[in-house]
């Protein structure tokens, strides 16, 4: 694969490029893997600079919806968005429902819009490495804001908030005491949770869940991260095209107070270390999972078990023997 080309190309912001270089670190092969890191590692200090926006919500909340709306909104304004999306289930499936263009189609047909759904991996820890790759990629073709989507379960929610800028809850207007369905862990990772669905005979109710959660908020420690006022709750309709400007205004304040202060280069120093370690440990615990290491802890296990050696002997040789470690 010519790598120099597909740099090139990428650079000059090319959909095609751009689509066969996710593909390329989608990829489980290894001659494709080579070639991906290569890629990665050349367009490294292109100083483009994009808005890396994770947004959760559970299934029905209006993800899609919103997705589809907020990225138009933006693309009138002469913005280029990418959406990528980290689904959960596809690890599981093999499919993805996320990031499904039919899910968003006036945007998927938009010139300034690019949207990309899930990677299907057997592993989070793939999918997640894969989007992670993916967003470098689109934001060394000069996107302006990268959506990464995800669904409102534990796990994914946290690896989407180690790669975005700023992290957005999307909710649903609720009655008052639901407030508790949202986990407080998900909270306290959470810039702004959007209360969608303001419209209508659901209104009053979102404007009511709305002041509910932004109480909920000031009672979080708050983090040296966040000026006064953050996180914040806000109401929108993504149906009606609501609020939609104002929760853009929002976001672009906060990264803009970020970056005055440092916060921004500091946590995406932050997230580049803890992937660098998680990547790591993922390595070493696919090794224990394969051949030979795999065999040789079998037999030594069966060797435990009869008392010829001891756990921690037998683990220090296995380690020694196989990975060089002391
Ligand atoms: P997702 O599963 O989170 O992607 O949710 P969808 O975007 O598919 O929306 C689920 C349902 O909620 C659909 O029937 C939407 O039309 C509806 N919906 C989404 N946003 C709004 C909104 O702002 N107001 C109202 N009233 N309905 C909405």
């Amino acid at each position: 694969m010519d790598i120099d080309d597909l740099r090139t190309r990428i650079l000059a912001g090319e959909r095609r490029a751009l689509a066969r270089a996710i593909t390329l670190v989608e990829s489980g092969r290894a001659d494709h893997r080579a070639d991906a890191l290569r890629l990665l590692e050349s367009l490294k200090g292109h100083g483009r600079e994009a808005l890396r926006v994770g947004l959760s919500g559970t299934p029905g909340v209006g993800k899609s919806t919103f997705i589809e709306a907020f990225g138009l909104m933006l693309t009138a304004q002469g913005l280029k968005v990418a959406v990528l999306a980290v689904d959960p289930s596809s690890a599981r499936s093999g499919g993805s429902i996320l990031g499904d263009k039919t899910r968003m189609e006036r945007l998927s047909r938009d010139k300034g819009a690019f949207i990309r759904p899930s990677p299907s991996q057997s592993q989070l820890g793939g999918v997640a490495r894969r989007t992670r790759e993916a967003i470098d990629l689109c934001e060394a073709a000069g996107f302006d804001v990268v959506l990464i989507e995800t669904v409102g379960v534990g796990q994914s929610e946290t690896m989407v908030a180690e790669m975005s800028d700023l992290f957005l809850l999307l909710l649903a207007p609720a009655g008052g005491d639901e407030l508790q369905g949202v986990k407080r862990g998900i909270m306290e990772m959470a810039d702004i949770l959007l209360v969608n669905k303001a419209d209508g005979e659901l209104k009053r109710q979102a404007i009511r869940t709305c002041a509910d959660y932004a109480g909920a908020l000031r009672l979080l420690r708050k983090r040296p991260q966040d000026p006064e006022g953050f996180p914040k709750a806000l109401p929108v309709s993504a149906l009606e095209e609501e609020g939609l400007q104002k929760a853009w205004d929002e976001m672009t304040a906060l990264a803009d107070w970020r970056r005055a202060e440092g916060h921004f280069a500091a946590r995406r120093a932050a997230q580049a270390r803890f992937w660098f370690e998680a990547e790591v440990r993922d390595r070493l615990l696919a090794r224990l999972a394969r051949e030979p290491l795999k065999g040789a802890m079998k037999t030594m296990a069966g060797q435990v078990e009869n008392g010829e050696i001891s756990p921690s002997a037998a683990a220090e040789e296995l380690l020694r023997t196989h990975l060089m470690l002391e």
